[in-house]
């Protein structure tokens, strides 16, 4: 079914107000091929998971689609490992949680995240030290040209920090219709990152299980970032740059406390500690801001339209570079 003048506002976790032309929801392959189908010569054609990482700049014209297969499969090999196979439109932390209940480890790191699990090849998801990258073996599209199935290996995804070649190359060629992720019984935990390293410091890592891992990221990230359904945002609202050694030594002079991680082609700095130090952590502009516990998420107060977000995030871009010569990339996409 075809929906007209479709209300997206409650389609994006930033609830930026727009409207799509047309809307359909396919549940099954062949109901996404008939949904492309519809569509005209030359026809703007838009493709959303549950809205966690986009900035609607107005409405949508043509057609949009929010794939909405679903199914969760496992097909165990061996002892050790699985292979599931997930539809597009299955809710990402459901997956995860499903995981971890039947005990199998390779995402309880990634418990939490928003979104689907359609769109989580898109930006290779991340935390807490795991990517999508590190565990997925396939991912199942439909060529938007001409509605042919074509899977991808994990290798040839062109996977990168938050990029991959659905988000980069060859953006608006594929429509993801499924996953297929590689997950194992046994073997350790990845404890070695941030918040969790300090929290099972004292732990003997053969002692955890991706259970007591999920319950560790769960706590670390509802005491951090803000609930979309409480205070609208889209998440990080930039990437972590990444800066030459060089730079990285200029500005550890002048700031002996910058935050950086080493990353193959320079240092990687955290944003949110430059958004910090450049004076706009809790600070507002208009009905739009940068949280008051996390600088790096850009929260909507109420009533924000996407042009207050594009003058909020140009204004911390300018200040950011002004202070340490660093351009800040934004991370959700803005559609149209
Ligand atoms: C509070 C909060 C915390 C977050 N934390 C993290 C985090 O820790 N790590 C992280 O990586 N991200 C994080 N995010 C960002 C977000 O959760 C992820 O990017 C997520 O994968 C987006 O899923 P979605 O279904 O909402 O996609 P959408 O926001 O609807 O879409 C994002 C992009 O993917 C494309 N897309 C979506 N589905 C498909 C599909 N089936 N086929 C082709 N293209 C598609 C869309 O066209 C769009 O360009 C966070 C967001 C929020 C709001």
């Amino acid at each position: 079914m075809i929906e007209r003048d479709a209300d997206l506002s409650g389609a994006n976790t930033l609830a930026l107000p727009a409207r799509a032309e047309r809307l359909a929801r396919p549940d099954s392959e062949a109901a996404l091929a008939g949904a492309l189908a519809t569509r005209g010569a030359g026809e703007p054609l838009f493709v959303l998971g549950q809205g966690s990482n986009i900035v609607l700049d107005g409405d949508l014209p043509g057609l949009t689609l929010i794939p909405s297969l679903g199914g969760i499969d496992y097909r165990e090999q061996g002892d050790d490992t699985a292979r599931v196979t997930v539809g597009a439109g299955v809710v990402w932390d459901t997956l995860v949680a499903d995981t971890v209940a039947r005990g199998w480890r390779g995402l309880e790191n990634l418990s939490l995240i928003p979104g689907t699990a359609g769109a989580a090849p898109f930006q290779n998801i991340g935390a807490y030290g795991v990517e999508l990258a590190d565990v997925l073996e396939s991912v199942d599209t439909l060529a938007v040209a001409d509605g042919r199935s074509v899977r991808f290996a994990a290798a040839d995804c062109e996977f990168d920090y938050r990029d991959s070649l659905f988000k980069s190359r060859r953006r608006g060629e594929f429509i993801i219709t499924g996953i297929t992720l590689t997950l194992r019984r046994h073997g350790p935990c990845r404890v070695d990152y941030g918040g969790l390293a300090a929290r099972f410091a004292d732990a003997d890592p053969a002692s955890l299980d991706p259970a007591m891992v999920r319950q560790a990221v769960i706590e670390q990230r509802q005491s951090k970032l803000p609930d979309p359904a409480v205070l609208p945002n889209a998440g990080s609202f930039f990437k972590n740059p990444v800066v030459s050694v060089a730079h990285h030594h200029r500005l550890k002079a002048d700031w002996p406390e910058l935050v950086a991680f080493p990353h193959r082609d320079g240092m990687k700095l955290a944003a949110g500690w430059l958004i910090e130090r450049a004076g706009w952590k809790g600070r507002r502009l208009g009905p739009v801001g940068m949280h008051r516990d996390q600088a790096l998420v850009l929260v909507n107060h109420g009533g924000a339209r996407a042009a207050d977000v594009r003058a909020l995030a140009a204004a911390v871009r300018a200040d950011v570079r002004k202070r340490f010569a660093v351009d800040l990339e934004q991370e959700p996409v803005v559609l149209p």
